[in-house]
């Protein structure tokens, strides 16, 4: 048992968890994280992709909180530099969407009126001018859009450095803690105990579990719905660089790396919490790389790996406190979009803990809203 209370107690060391304790901690608080395994590990799996976005005040918050977390990017990367002396590896390198067919060409017609309403920059492309953007992308195409502020990073140089940055702020961050579960007096909820026993107090406990939060609230009386939805992701490493750009058609995209390497992504498939890659699932990414870029067919097949996205069933995160409770937030459920979203989750929580007006409404992500629309 420790007697100290902190002021903030994350449960859950991924991208959401780690972004919240380094925002709190920079701030001043008195910050504690209790990670089940290794810090970032599940985080880790994503490919680094952060979407253009602006934060529009006349649009929906869930595509403020992603237009925030891409704005928030380029200022929070040089500040992590600074302070850790990681390099991210965030880099405006701009992507490329491709349609082969006449759906896909009027599906990114309609998003095209969505990037413009969301501030965002675009420019359709004639095939000559992928050809000169991109040689080894297919010129085989129905349509195809340029969008420049398309950004990358390296998610687990990223993972370091946010750690790194916690503890150089004063937090206490603890690996290999087990499944904590939450301590609750009476309504509130006053820590989170590891496996070894040792009890953690905290002024407010932000649970940050991803797809194992609802395991992870146990013993409050609330019931949300995340179900892990598994994503496979391949890794090539071609002689030569093959895209500057991230490349996407679809659901599948192209990820460069600094080295040359391509990550190629990305699978949604629903197997549980079980994380291993499938043959289906790696020969689809495979064929579709093919597709977008002919070339890569002759590049060596580096590695596979696969993480899970904690998915609602209405496609938007839980952002705010538990009804009937107090001391307890939660943030959780980012889905496909968790690296993108983590910068400005971790500013509304970060609010939210210091009692401050959120900087965006959180309304939509409230705990206690009909969760029954359509999955994404
Ligand atoms: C293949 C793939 C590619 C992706 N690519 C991108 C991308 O390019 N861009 C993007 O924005 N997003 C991407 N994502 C999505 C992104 O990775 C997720 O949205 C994000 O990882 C969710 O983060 P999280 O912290 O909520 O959950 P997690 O990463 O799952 O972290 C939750 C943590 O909580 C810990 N935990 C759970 N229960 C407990 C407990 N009781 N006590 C203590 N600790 C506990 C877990 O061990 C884990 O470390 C991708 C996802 C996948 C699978």
């Amino acid at each position: 048992m420790s007697d100290k209370t902190f002021d903030t107690l994350v449960v859950g060391g991924g991208i959401i968890g780690l972004s919240i304790a380094y925002e709190c901690a920079r701030h001043g608080m008195c910050t504690v994280l209790l990670e089940r395994s290794e810090l970032g590990r599940e985080s880790a799996a994503a490919a680094g992709i952060v979407p253009a976005g602006h934060d529009t005040s006349t649009r929906p918050a869930y595509e403020r909180l992603l237009g925030l977390g891409s704005e928030l990017y380029p200022e929070l990367s040089q500040r992590l530099c600074k302070e850790t002396t990681i390099d991210n590896g965030y880099q405006r390198c701009g992507g490329l969407e491709l349609a082969r067919n006449a759906s896909e060409a009027e599906e990114l017609r309609w998003e095209s009126e969505q990037w413009t309403a969301q501030g965002i920059n675009w420019r359709r492309l004639t095939t000559e001018q992928v050809g000169k953007l991109e040689p080894s992308v297919t010129t085989d195409l129905e349509a195809a859009y340029e969008l420049p502020e398309t950004a990358r990073l390296d998610p687990s140089r990223h993972l370091q450095a946010l750690a790194a940055a916690c503890r150089h702020h004063g937090a206490h961050l603890v690996a290999n803690a087990g499944d904590c579960e939450l301590v609750v007096d009476g309504q509130r909820v006053v820590g989170a105990q590891a496996r070894d026993g040792k009890t953690f107090h905290a002024e407010t406990t932000v649970v940050a579990a991803g797809s194992w939060t609802r395991t992870a609230l146990a013993g409050l009386d609330v019931d949300i719905h995340v179900r892990p939805v598994r994503g496979q992701i391949a890794l090539l490493a071609p002689e030569q660089h093959v895209v500057r750009r991230i490349v996407m058609w679809g659901r599948k995209y192209l990820v460069p790396k600094e080295d040359g390497g391509v990550i190629v992504g990305s699978t949604e498939d629903e197997a549980g919490f079980q994380k291993h890659c499938t043959v289906e699932g790696i020969s689809g990414l495979l064929a579709g790389a093919m597709v977008m870029a002919p070339s890569l067919a002759r590049a060596r097949f580096a590695s596979h790996w696969a993480g899970l996205r904690p998915a609602s069933a209405d496609g938007l995160p839980w952002l705010g406190p538990v009804p009937g409770y107090t001391g307890i937030l939660v943030a959780a459920g980012h889905y496909r979009l968790g690296l993108q979203m983590a910068p400005a989750t971790a500013r509304v929580v970060f609010e939210l803990v210091s009692a401050a007006p959120p900087c965006l409404p959180i309304d939509d992500f409230r705990l206690d809203r009909p969760s029954t629309a359509p999955q994404p």
